[in-house]
């Protein structure tokens, strides 16, 4: 849930006694979609940022912690991946990073929402700047039936979605994690978002998106990061694979490409998957 106040604040409450802050320059859209509710601002702090429903999906100034993480961890584990589906990631954001690697044959970016896209790359070039490119085929449809119909296969799925509600509930689905195993090729990786583990709903949701992809992959890992705009700061993704695992990479591989990069590094690599014990008991628990 948002709120603006009267002297241009912008508040997602992260529970119903919680709330995050950020003072507002403008409120650049204001508009629904057939599917969302759809918000750009421009801020003091976090530059530009948009919400979907209330919540902030991304802003100018700490998305680069998002997409280095959700692309550069498998990327390090597997070289050779060539060719990538995202689900959702209408941003930009996650294509803008993959292609950063000479390697990348071809990325299926499978959106729902277009109104996200068209307003990505009006209001925030700097996610969606790849969008163009050649090797990039962009599908407006729903990503659950678009993984239940394919028959390609994948080196690098990324779910790069919004929260379990509305629109992006059933990619938090046993289903959907079915599908997307079968759609990856040997040495292939899945990454999903974890949701947090800090606050009780969205810990209830990690412990359920973990419980459903342990019963479909043999190997299911949580790392994290520190995402100061999102519910707590304290964010996760799955790594899910059937063959590889996230701490076998070659650091020296990967330092060697002399890809810049303001956040993830190879040491982080390995301390990433390292877990508080408060996250560890509820993971096996789970
Ligand atoms: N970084 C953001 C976060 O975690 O808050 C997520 C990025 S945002 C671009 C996620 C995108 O997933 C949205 O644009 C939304 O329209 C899309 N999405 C949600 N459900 C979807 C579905 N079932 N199929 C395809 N895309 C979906």
């Amino acid at each position: 849930m948002a709120e603006i106040s009267k002297n241009d604040w912008f508040y997602e409450y992260f529970t119903e006694t919680a709330k995050f802050g950020i003072k507002i320059k403008e409120h650049l859209v204001d508009t629904k979609s057939e599917f969302q509710k759809i918000d750009f601002y421009d801020s003091y702090e976090y530059g530009r940022f948009f919400t979907l429903d209330g919540f902030i999906m991304l802003t100018e100034r700490d998305e680069f912690i998002y997409h280095e993480m959700l692309v550069h961890p498998p990327m390090a584990v597997n070289p050779d991946i060539k060719d990538v589906l995202i689900i959702g990631g209408g941003d930009g954001g996650a294509v803008r990073e993959l292609l950063r690697y000479p390697g990348i044959r071809h990325i299926d970016m499978v959106e729902i929402d277009k109104m996200v896209v068209d307003l990505c790359r009006e209001y925030l070039p700097q996610t969606a700047c790849r969008l163009n490119d050649p090797r990039v085929s962009l599908h407006f449809c729903d990503g659950i039936a678009f993984v239940r119909n394919a028959q390609e296969s994948y080196d690098l799925i990324l779910v790069d979605s919004t929260d379990p509600v509305g629109v992006g509930e059933g990619l938090f689905s046993q289903a959907f994690y079915e599908d997307c195993a079968r759609l990856l090729a040997p040495g292939g990786i899945m990454i999903n978002q974890h949701e947090s583990p800090y606050y009780e709903g969205d810990a209830r949701e990690m412990e359920r998106a973990h419980k459903k992809l342990s019963s479909v992959f043999p190997v299911c890992r949580v790392y994290q990061f520190h995402m100061p705009t999102y519910a707590s700061g304290h964010w996760l993704f799955g790594f899910a694979s059937k063959d590889r695992e996230p701490l076998c990479f070659d650091a020296q591989a990967w330092n060697a490409l002399g890809l810049h990069t303001d956040y993830y590094n190879t040491e982080l690599h390995r301390g990433c998957f390292a877990l508080p014990n408060y996250v560890l008991r509820r993971l096996a628990e789970a």
